[in-house]
């Protein structure tokens, strides 16, 4: 009798297959990348990162584990990106340099991949992509369509796979009146889903949002206004990428005839790229250097610069605080946040908004006017993708848990079969034939955190460590004993970093030493001789004493150090004091 096993690969071998594989993307808004498998080849679409949240101490950046591409190198053809943002870009130095393989995107999105892998001193293979124009990669054809969203140029991906058709959306809205004239391929996404779609990777970031993303447009509308009424310099917060409203704080600034200048690396780095590609484009005149600003009275001014989640090294933080070297908030100046509030950076924007605030500027924010909308589709625009494209199969993507299970009841609601919604985890396998799909194994692989040049190196046992550090500080024993007759020659010293300070507490410390003592003296012979049972003996007495002295519980840190009569300052000197 033939298994179930032996069954589902004949099955397989007579339909044909694809294999669905998210790196990243499905536990988080940001890190995506997803691998398309067949039984041939093997394609990546984008290596996104993920910035640390607050729990990730010392992190700098999280990318997704690539070990399943390693493993499979002989079948990977290349990586297309759907876009520029840093969440589908920002990993691709570090694949780049463990697998050279080529990258396929639209002009502006390889542009500012390219900046990126100068920066880290690496070549790529690039590849342009002209959406609606199909290529090869191995045996899949792939064809790119535009779609809109926060930056240009991005596009979704249709790949033709020996089981049938797989669109993975972008990230994207139907906005119906772009900034650039260039729509969402509507045309596209119905034709392929007269085609037949197989299965439907699609964008689930605003899944609980009602109705109609706005247009990007009626942020300009907007902006306008706000110009209008301003009497003295205008200050615009915004993503560095988002050069379409960048375009128009451009276009109203010379409609109300002021000068621009970009203000901080970033923005002057993507509007330099955007403007060179053709996707920005600057009215005559209008753009000024920063220290130009200073012959200009500030009505006839506009600064643009990032710091829109109040990052404390920002320009806008900088200015905020006083502290920055060539502009000084006054009274009357208007500061515009044109961008969404990330969570978890709602202190430190309220912060910078405070000290603008203080300083007598106006602060425009989302909540007081339409100066930001997002890129995202929210409900009816996902169910538009949905009908569009009439997919067999739906995986939502680029969310967490949450809006991708709201996006899911979006598309139960259009009629997709229940069972054939896709609620998968990252490192799942997701196989489909023509008529069968789902979740049949996982990879492994996780996050791997970056933390200065380490990759890797920082695990969870590292980041519990630094939490339990930060929490409640540390307590380091230092002991000199003699190497023979193990005698105490120095200390016990006791050092404390982030616990409490010594000198407030010297009796209660010295005790601690007179107990960390009772522990050498009283120890017999054969632990004495044995640095590991000392140790493990002094941490749990000392553990035992803070917690009923202190009710606190830090690292302690018992250091033994064999000498043979070195002096006391010596000993000290072996823990650095910062
Ligand atoms: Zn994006
Ligand atoms: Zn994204």
């Amino acid at each position: 009798m033939r298994s179930n096993k032996d069954r589902r690969e004949s099955a397989l071998l007579e339909n044909g297959w694809v294999r669905i594989i998210p790196l990243g993307g499905l536990g988080e808004i940001g890190l995506n990348m997803f691998v398309v498998e067949t039984a041939d080849d093997m394609v990546v679409i984008d290596a996104g990162l993920m910035f640390p949240d607050e729990e990730m101490l010392g992190i700098d950046l999280v990318i997704p584990d690539f070990s399943y591409l390693l493993e499979h190198r002989a079948k990977l053809r290349g990586l297309i990106l759907t876009h520029g943002h840093e969440d589908h870009t920002g990993s691709l130095p570090f694949l780049l340099k463990e697998l050279p393989i080529p990258v396929y995107g639209t002009p502006l999105s390889l542009g500012l991949a390219a900046e990126k892998i100068r920066e880290q001193n690496l070549e790529a293979d690039l590849r342009q992509v002209v959406p609606r124009e199909s290529f090869h990669l191995g045996s899949l054809q792939v064809e790119c369509m535009r779609v809109c969203h926060s930056i240009p140029d991005g596009v979704g991906v249709a790949l033709e796979t020996p089981a049938g058709l797989v669109v993975h959306a972008g990230d994207f809205k139907f906005d119906p009146t772009p900034v650039d004239g260039q729509l969402t391929d509507y045309h596209k996404f119905a034709e392929l889903g007269d085609r037949g779609v197989l299965v439907l990777l699609s964008d689930s970031t605003n899944a609980l949002r009602p109705g109609f993303t706005p247009s990007e447009r009626t942020v300009g509308q907007a902006l306008e206004e706000i110009f209008r009424t301003a009497r003295r310099r205008i200050i615009v917060a915004c993503f560095a990428s988002h050069i379409h409203r960048i375009q128009q704080v451009l276009e109203v600034a010379a409609r109300m005839g002021r000068k621009v200048a970009v203000h901080g690396k970033s923005m002057t780095t993507t509007t330099r790229i955007a403007a060179d590609t053709g996707y920005l484009k600057v009215p005559p005149g209008v753009l000024v250097r920063l220290d130009e600003l200073s012959s200009l009275s500030p009505g006839e001014t506009v600064i643009i610069a990032t710091g829109s989640q109040g990052e404390p090294l920002s320009a806008i933080a900088r200015m905020a605080a006083g502290e920055h070297k060539q502009i000084e908030i006054t009274p009357g100046d208007t500061v515009i946040f044109s961008a969404r509030v990330i969570p978890g950076n709602e202190k430190s924007i309220a912060r910078t908004i405070n000290q603008l605030l203080r300083r007598g500027a106006e602060v425009v924010t989302e909540e007081l006017a339409p100066v930001h909308v997002s890129g995202h589709p929210c409900q009816e625009e996902l169910k538009l993708m949905l009908n569009l494209t009439r997919p067999k199969f739906f995986v939502p993507i680029h969310g967490e848990y949450r809006h991708r299970h709201h996006h899911a009841k979006l598309a139960a609601a259009v009629g997709i079969a229940p069972d054939h919604i896709c609620l998968a985890e990252n490192g799942d396998i997701l196989e489909f034939t023509p008529d069968k799909g789902g979740v049949v194994g996982t990879v492994g692989g996780g996050r791997v955190f970056v933390d200065g040049k380490g990759v890797g190196d920082v695990g969870d046992a590292v980041l519990r460590e630094r939490q339990h550090l930060a929490r409640d500080g540390m307590v380091v024993v230092v002991i000199g004993l003699h190497p023979q007759t193990r005698a105490v020659v120095t200390g016990p010293e006791i050092i404390s970093r982030g616990f409490i300070h010594l000198q407030d507490q010297e009796v209660l410390f010295d005790a601690a030493k007179r107990l960390v003592n009772e522990v050498l003296m009283g120890c017999p012979e054969e632990e004495r001789m044995e640095t590991a049972v000392l140790k493990e003996n002094v941490k749990a007495t000392l553990r035992k004493y803070i917690q009923k002295t202190f009710d606190r519980r830090p690292m302690i840190l018992p250091v033994i150090i064999e000498m043979e009569g070195v002096t006391h300052d010596k000993a000290e000197f072996m823990v650095p004091s910062e």
